[in-house]
């Protein structure tokens, strides 16, 4: 980790939780995954240990956190399946599209939320964490592509926040209309936390 990055919290092991237990039930053997807004890569390269004939596209604005996430991928050594892409969100036609599984953990706390800058507490990014006036200005972005970048069938997981869930959640009905089921878990403390998109 280095400043340029968010750092990962427990929650996110429920993300990867969701992902392996979907991936490993389907019948793609040689499953394409997608990462967006990557960050330290921590998303990707946990599911590339523990998926070995997977794929993946892991996508980040941040030229300074893609070096992060390639020099973490290499530690973990599966730099080779993970394709690094410098670009904002999840745009149209990205190589590696259909993808049999979107993960993401983009921002989502609402500004008025935030620390006043500079916050002497944290390290990270505030380009990791603002998603915004109501926090869902990233993942309103990623709606606009996933339904046309996943796969059928597939599995779109975005981690939210307590307060972000169920509104994002309505977003996806209207984007993937009746196509998909949504579904929200909770985290390891009982809070809403990700939003799990089937189809
Ligand atoms: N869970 C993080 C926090 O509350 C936020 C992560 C994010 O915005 N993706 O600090």
């Amino acid at each position: 980790m280095t400043p340029d990055v968010l750092v990962p919290r427990p929650e996110t092991e429920g993300l990867v939780d969701l992902a392996l237990a979907f991936l490993r039930a389907g019948a793609e053997a040689s499953p394409r995954i997608a990462d967006v807004g990557t960050g330290s890569g921590v998303l990707a390269v946990t599911l590339a240990c523990e998926l070995a004939a997977a794929s993946f596209t892991a996508t980040d604005i941040s030229p300074a956190a893609l070096d992060v996430a390639r020099h973490n991928a290499a530690l973990a050594n599966v730099a080779g399946r993970i394709d690094f892409v410098l670009c904002d969100i999840l745009p149209f036609g990205l190589p590696g599209a259909p993808f049999d599984c979107i993960v993401a953990n983009l921002p989502y706390v609402r500004t008025a939320d935030l620390a006043p800058a500079p916050d002497p507490t944290s390290f990270e990014p505030r380009q990791a964490l603002d998603g915004g006036p109501d926090g869902l200005v990233a993942y309103r972005r990623l709606l606009e592509t996933a339904p046309s970048s996943l796969a059928r069938p597939g599995l779109l997981l975005m981690e939210a926040g307590p307060d972000t869930a169920e509104p994002l959640a309505n977003l996806v009905t209207l984007a993937f209309s009746a196509e998909a089921t949504v579904k929200i878990d909770r985290d390891y403390a009982g809070h809403e936390r990700i939003v799990a998109v089937r189809r």
